[in-house]
């Protein structure tokens, strides 16, 4: 039914040295799903001396090879979409459709990190010194990577850092999120399968602080790559410092959508509403305050809500299933807190509002009309299937209002003016806009945050460059 959970150290499939373990739950039941073994302090030694020397190696392997078993570990996925989506659907909740597409998408980025991988290129510079033959920028692998992933998206986070990491020639550790182990497994394994060298690549689970202490404090670990919470990001940004190592930082956001009066209010709410409760809203880039001009507001809230309330949710393995269960109780309770907190600030509740049912962590999609500015879901990330709609009157009321938060992953607008269309996309201070357009994620594209959503970005060939190094070379004349 679910996948074998164990660690990958050094070539060696693993429970490690402890016995330690933590419950996988199926969001959709609370039952348990299986039982992941804990990293214990020498697990962690053996990981790092693991990458350690498998770096140099790898390093060196020609991008031609790197490229042949990244590419190889793409088709084996694309074997095993059913199996690599329901073991996805099983630990995290989303419906089946949307867990085989990101298997899918998993799969797309390591093959197109494969192939960029053999474009790593450097720099030939025309000297200003007349003693100066050549000078040269040349990109070398940064070094061993540790790797954080959250419980969103078990397939396509891993697939972005292992993809970029391996294919500029850096060996790697990653911790995917304890809540939803398979899909970074699957990974490993495919990679394995394809012949990826032993160390290399190393899978570990366990308590994500001790872990995350252990192996940035390293000296060992050259570069940080984490996507989670903005305060999470912080803590290990700070734990990177002491190092100076770099890190890329992928963190939460806030996404404005601001859907302007010329446009056609059913197909813009159509579209809002598979955006908003895609994943049950639990998505970095999810759209999370809508701004709708106030000639179209009462048509937009009428569209929205009832596309809203039409949505089956249910087990992410039942047929027909449009939203799944939230992925763990925490969330639950989060969202049940905003919406308390908006009603009682004066929002209408316009939908939802409620659990689902007493087993499983499902929420019904919300709709929150005229929301005050000082209710907690229109400032605090709120991950998970609520929709505030507020009106606005001018352009400038709302790009003051999408960029009046600390946030600044995702923003998003609908206008059939190409004047406004360009206003907007920069006045808006996200590192992703889209433009009548929720799709701002592929692999050839660059995806990161700007504010306090983050540093670097992933995907596209910014993602590559993530784990490159630059180093300039000058070489004069015999001496
Ligand atoms: P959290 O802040 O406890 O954890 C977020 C992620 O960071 C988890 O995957 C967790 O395992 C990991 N983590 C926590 N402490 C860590 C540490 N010291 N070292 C390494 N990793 C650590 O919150 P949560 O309840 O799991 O998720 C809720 C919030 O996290 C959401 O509100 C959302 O803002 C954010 N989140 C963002 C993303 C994203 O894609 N950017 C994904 C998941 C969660």
């Amino acid at each position: 039914m679910y996948t074998e959970l164990e660690m990958l150290i050094d070539g060696a499939w693993t429970l490690g040295a402890g016995s330690r373990r933590l419950q996988v739950l199926n969001p959709a039941n609370e039952q348990v799903l299986g039982e992941l073994p804990v990293a214990e302090r020498e697990d962690l030694e053996r990981t790092l001396a693991a990458v350690a020397g498998a770096q140099a190696g790898w390093a060196a392997t020609l991008p031609k090879e790197r490229c042949r078993i990244l590419r190889g570990a793409a088709e084996i996925m694309r074997g095993q979409l059913d199996e690599i989506g329901r073991h996805m659907t099983l630990e995290q909740g989303k419906p089946l459709g949307e867990a085989k597409m990101e298997a899918a998408v998993g799969a797309d980025i390591l093959e197109w990190y494969a192939e960029e991988g053999k474009r790593a290129y450097g720099r030939v510079i025309p000297p200003s010194m007349p003693t100066v033959l050549h000078q040269m920028m040349v990109k070398e692998p940064v070094g061993p990577v540790a790797a954080f992933t959250p419980w969103n998206f078990p397939v396509v986070t891993p697939a972005r850092k292992i993809g970029g990491a391996l294919a500029a020639g850096c060996a790697l550790i990653i911790k995917p999120s304890e809540e939803t182990p398979a899909g970074a497994l699957a990974i490993a394994r495919a990679l394995e399968e394809a012949g990826l060298p032993k160390g290399v690549l190393n899978v570990i689970f366990g308590i994500p602080a001790k872990i995350s202490e252990h192996l940035i404090a390293s000296d060992i670990i050259k570069k940080i790559s984490f996507t989670g919470s903005v305060p999470v990001g912080k803590h290990l940004t700070r734990l990177a410092a002491d190092g100076m190592k770099r890190v890329t930082m992928e963190l939460g956001g806030h996404g404005p959508v601001i859907v302007f009066d010329d446009v056609d209010v059913e197909k813009a709410a159509a579209m809002s509403v598979a955006g908003k409760f895609r994943n049950a809203g639990q998505v970095c880039v999810s759209p999370t305050r809508f701004f709708v001009q106030e000639k179209s507001y009462g048509d937009f809230v009428d569209a929205f809500t009832q596309k809203a309330k039409a949505l089956k949710v249910g087990d992410g393995l039942e047929a027909g299933t449009q939203m799944g269960p939230l992925a763990n109780a925490r969330r639950l309770d989060a969202i049940d807190g905003l919406v308390r907190d908006a009603v009682e600030r004066g929002a209408k509740l316009k939908t939802g509002g409620e659990r689902i049912g007493n087993s499983g962590f499902f929420y019904a999609p919300t709709v929150l009309a005229e929301v005050p500015d000082d209710a907690k879901v229109m400032n605090d990330e709120p991950f998970g299937p609520v929709a505030p709609i507020v009106p606005f009157k001018t352009f400038d009321e709302a790009v003051h209002q999408a960029n009046r938060l600390p946030f600044g992953l995702a923003g998003y607008a609908f206008t059939n003016s190409a004047e406004t269309s360009a206003k907007i996309g920069a006045a808006l201070q996200t590192g992703l806009v889209g433009l009548n357009s929720f799709t701002i994620s592929m692999p050839e594209t660059p995806f990161g945050g700007m504010k306090e959503s983050g540093y670097g970005s992933e995907g596209g060939i910014e993602g590559l460059d993530a784990y490159l190094a630059t180093k300039f070379i000058t070489q004069s004349g015999a001496v």
